[in-house]
């Protein structure tokens, strides 16, 4: 599905369940939707900020929960630092930075389909989180 395919939907998606569809919930998506750096809401405000000075950063956090809530965005769970947000809602496996936090989209095929139950967990999907430091990170050692 294209941005704007996903754009559009989002908005069906509003008119659906009642909620206003301002510029700015809409910039929230966007912005999320043309990043694969999967940024905190705070770096998903100062990006607003640069087209909206006047939203707030409760209204992006807000929107941020709200597109969580639709199941649009995933929360990436990380170890440390923020929470980051992911606008690739497919089943894919990152690769984080231990030193600046970068985390990378990577797909590949494991071998192993989990079980429907684990340790009493109904399980649903799972993903793999590879921990090592990125290149920049890297050229900085030298
Ligand atoms: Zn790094
Ligand atoms: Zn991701």
């Amino acid at each position: 599905m294209s941005k704007e395919e996903k754009l559009r939907e989002f908005i069906e998606a509003c008119k659906h369940v009642g909620l206003k569809i301002t510029p700015q919930r809409v910039a929230v998506y966007e912005v999320l939707l043309s990043r694969d750096d999967h940024p905190t809401v705070e770096d998903v405000y100062n990006e607003i900020k640069k087209k909206y000075p006047f939203v707030s950063l409760a209204t992006v956090y807000r929107t941020v929960e709200t597109l969580e809530e639709m199941g649009l965005i995933k929360k990436v769970a990380y170890w440390g630092g923020s929470v980051r947000y992911d606008a690739n809602i497919s089943d894919h496996h990152h690769l984080i930075c231990t030193q600046c936090g970068a985390i990378k989209d990577v797909e590949f095929c494991i071998d192993w389909t989990p079980p429907a139950r684990m340790e009493g967990y109904r399980v649903h999907n799972y993903s793999l989180h590879i921990y090592g430091v990125c290149s920049k990170c890297q050229a900085k050692e030298n």
